[in-house]
Order: structure tokens, then sequence, then C-alpha cells
């Protein structure tokens, strides 16, 4: 495998543990026991550049790569699974698909607002009748003049009860294009809040289009075009947000490892046990596959090639053992696990968004499933 990390990745990685430690470990548990959305947190990381990460120096961005976006989400989320969500949906889903699908027009207008942190973004595909079946959305934008008249709404999306701009999907006749859309746009509204399970702190919600007139220079990229640029979205979307997973799968099991060499039970620290020594084997040994795959996947995206199926298996493995390794870490917590004060508690109902946002889990196992019989046919072999 190639490596995906060089020296500058290397100092952006202690640079921003050092930040991660300094300004977001102290608040914590509180982002998840309040569900609170530290946005002055995102300006700062607008300040230094992170947000901004992967779009050129010339429209605020730090003209890096994905492998150093993937890098602040593993280290955002060992610390806030939440907040890396937030900025996944912001930086990845939102921003970076902007800047290369964008015109220059919008890469002047919106992008550095973006990458500066004064203004916050979400990506909005998901619908009330829509999810995995994305492509059945019913939001739509049918011509009107020079321009189009949108309506419609979407569901579940991050960042939405914040965000100043939207990277809107709607179906065009019997095609689909990605809107611009402002928060300021007249007809536009959202709803409250959703309370959640986990990912607490990173705002979730819905947005309303009522008769929304966009001017043609709200389309990104060429009209018509957005199933394509859905479909390069979600393999990027599922390597960046794999790496999330990661971080949490890192932290669950550091948090086991401390944990078992200081309890003691039956005269002797329960790391000294066979079955709690099984779990923690596994616990890494699963650990250390996803970082294969993950990092696989990452370096197959930084190339011109959309592997689609490196990005899907990479997910589907590092987001199933995230919640392993999460639950086998309450386990090895015994019943201090189950309270709300230790940190293992909050991870498990973090990991457990990782099988679902992103594609599903199950959508998951039938793209790569799909992707092997395909090469079968073709070529005789699985891929390698
Ligand atoms: C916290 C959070 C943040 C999110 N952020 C965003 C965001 O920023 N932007 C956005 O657009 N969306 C976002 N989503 C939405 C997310 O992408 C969807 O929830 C997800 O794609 C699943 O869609 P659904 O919820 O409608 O479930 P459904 O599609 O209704 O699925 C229900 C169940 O049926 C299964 N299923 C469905 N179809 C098939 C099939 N063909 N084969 C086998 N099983 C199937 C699914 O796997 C699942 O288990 C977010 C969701 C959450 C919870």
């Amino acid at each position: 495998m190639q490596p995906v990390y060089n020296e500058t990745h290397m100092e952006l990685r202690e640079t921003v543990r050092e930040f991660v430690k300094r300004k977001i470990q102290p608040i914590a548990s509180r982002i998840d026991t309040e569900d609170y959305f530290p946005e002055e947190i995102f300006k700062e990381m607008g300040r230094l550049g992170l947000l901004g990460i992967t779009v050129p120096e010339e429209y605020g961005g730090s003209g890096m790569d994905y492998a150093a976006q993937a890098l602040v989400e593993e280290e955002l989320g060992y610390v806030s699974p939440p907040l890396a969500l937030s900025y996944g949906a912001h930086s990845n889903l939102c921003l970076d698909s902007l800047y290369r699908n964008g015109s220059i027009q919008q890469r002047e207008e919106y992008v550095p607002k973006l990458c500066s942190g004064e203004w916050i973004g979400s990506l909005a595909l998901t619908e009330p009748s829509s999810g995995s079946d994305a492509l059945a959305m019913k939001t739509e934008a049918v011509r009107d003049g020079d321009g189009f008249l949108l309506n419609g709404s979407k569901t579940l999306i991050t960042n939405a009860p914040y965000s100043d701009l939207f990277f809107v999907y709607a179906r065009t006749g019997k095609e689909y294009t990605p809107f611009v859309v402002l928060s300021g746009d007249k007809g536009f509204s959202r709803g409250s809040k959703f309370s959640k399970m986990g990912m607490r702190g990173s705002p979730t919600g819905e947005l309303f289009f009522d008769s929304i007139h966009l001017t043609r220079d709200r389309i990104i990229g060429k009209e018509n075009d957005g199933k394509n640029v859905i479909l390069n979205g979600l393999n990027s979307e599922r390597v960046i947000l794999s790496f999330i997973f990661l971080g949490l799968a890192r932290r669950a099991l550091e948090l086991s490892v401390s944990y078992a060499s200081e309890r003691k039970q039956g005269g002797q620290t329960i790391d000294r046990y066979e079955l709690v020594q099984e779990k923690l084997a596994y616990m890494y040994s699963r650990y250390r596959a996803s970082r294969f795959l993950c990092e696989d996947a990452l370096a197959k995206l930084k190339g011109s090639s959309k592997d689609g199926l490196s990005a899907a298996t990479g997910i589907l493995y590092t987001a199933e053992s995230a919640e392993y390794i999460a639950r086998e870490a309450v386990q090895i917590h015994g019943g201090y696990g189950y309270l709300r004060d230790f940190e293992v508690e909050r991870l498990l109902r973090d990991a457990i968004l990782g099988q679902i946002g992103a594609g599903t889990t199950e959508i998951r196992k039938h793209i790569v499933a799909r992707e092997l019989s395909k090469s079968f046919l073709h070529s005789g072999k699985i891929p390698e």
C-alpha cells in the first residue's frame, strides 16, 4: 500500500492534536450532555486553516489534500465525534464539493466565507421519503424565466440549524442538479434541531423550500449533471467520514487498555484474565485492520480514479468495528461503563451513527458485492 502521509501531514497532526487537547477535550463531555454546538471553535478552526484544508490558498484555504482532511477528522473523532461529524459536513460534504464543482464566481463569492468559518455549510440530499434511495428525491427545481423555482424539503441534515449555505440536490425534470441555497433566500425555512441518541452537539435538522427563486448562477456545476456529483461526492464522503470512526475506535481502545491495567478484581488487574485479553486482542486487531482499509481508500481517493469499492469497504468495516470496539470498551468498564460520567458510554452512542450516515451498512454491503461481481464478470478476478 502506498504511504498516505508525508512530513507535512505529520506536522499537521501534531498541531491538530495540540489544538483538540487544549480546546476541545475540556468541553467534549459538555458538547454531549448539553447537546452544545461550539460555534466559536468552528471559527477558530477556520482561523487555523482547518475548514478549507483542501481548498487552494487563493480562495482562502490551506491548499492541502484529502489526507490532511482525513487526519483532522481522525483527531477530532478521537476527542469529540460530533464535532468531527459537523466538521466533515462543513469541510468535505459542502465546502470541498462546492469548490470542486462550483463556478469561478461561486468560488470567489462563497468559498472564502466557508473557509474562514464566517459561514457554516451543509450538504442536503436526504428527504423524508428518500434516504438510501436518494435518487427518489421529490425536491424539484422547475424552470422559471431565466432561473428556477425550488420546492421541497430535506431532513436529517448535519449543521442545518446553524448553516448559512446549503449544497442542495434537486430533481430537474428526469435528471438532478445541485444548487446553492442561502439561509437568507425568500421561501427558505428550517425546522428545530432534532434530539439524538448520540452525536449530540452536532446539530441535525430539516429544511423547507417554498418556491425559492434561484438564478442560474446558483447551479453548481452543469445543469442535469447532479447524478455524477452525488456519486463522486459520496465516495469522498465515505472515505473522509470513516476516519471519525477510526479516531473513536482508537480512543475507546486506549481507555479500555488503561482501565483493564488498573482495575483489580480477585486480587489482580483484570487485564490478567484471558477473557479480557481476548477482548483487547480482537479490539486491537479490528482497529488496525480498519486503519489499513481507511488509508487504502484514502490513497485511492487522492488519485484520479473514483474507487467506490475501496471507499465502501473502508467505511463498512471501520464503522462496524468502531461500534464493536466501543461496545467491548463498555463491557471492560463493567458497571461504570454504563454510567453517563464515563467516556466509553458516550463513544458507544456516537459509534452507532457510523452504520447509518454516509449510506447505511446495508447499502455499503450492496456496493461491495456489486463491485466484486462486476469485476469478476469483467476480468475473472476479484480486485486487489
Ligand atoms: C446524525 C445524522 C446526520 C446526517 N447528516 C446528513 C447530511 O448532512 N446530509 C444528508 O443528506 N443526509 C444526512 N443524514 C441522513 C443519512 O444519510 C440517512 O439517514 C441514511 O442515508 C439512511 O436513510 P434513511 O434514514 O431514510 O433510512 P432508509 O433508507 O429508510 O433505511 C431504513 C433501513 O432499511 C435499509 N435499507 C434501505 N434500502 C435498502 C436496500 N436497498 N437494501 C437493503 N437494505 C436497505 C437501510 O439500510 C436501513 O437499515 C444524516 C443522518 C443522521 C442520523
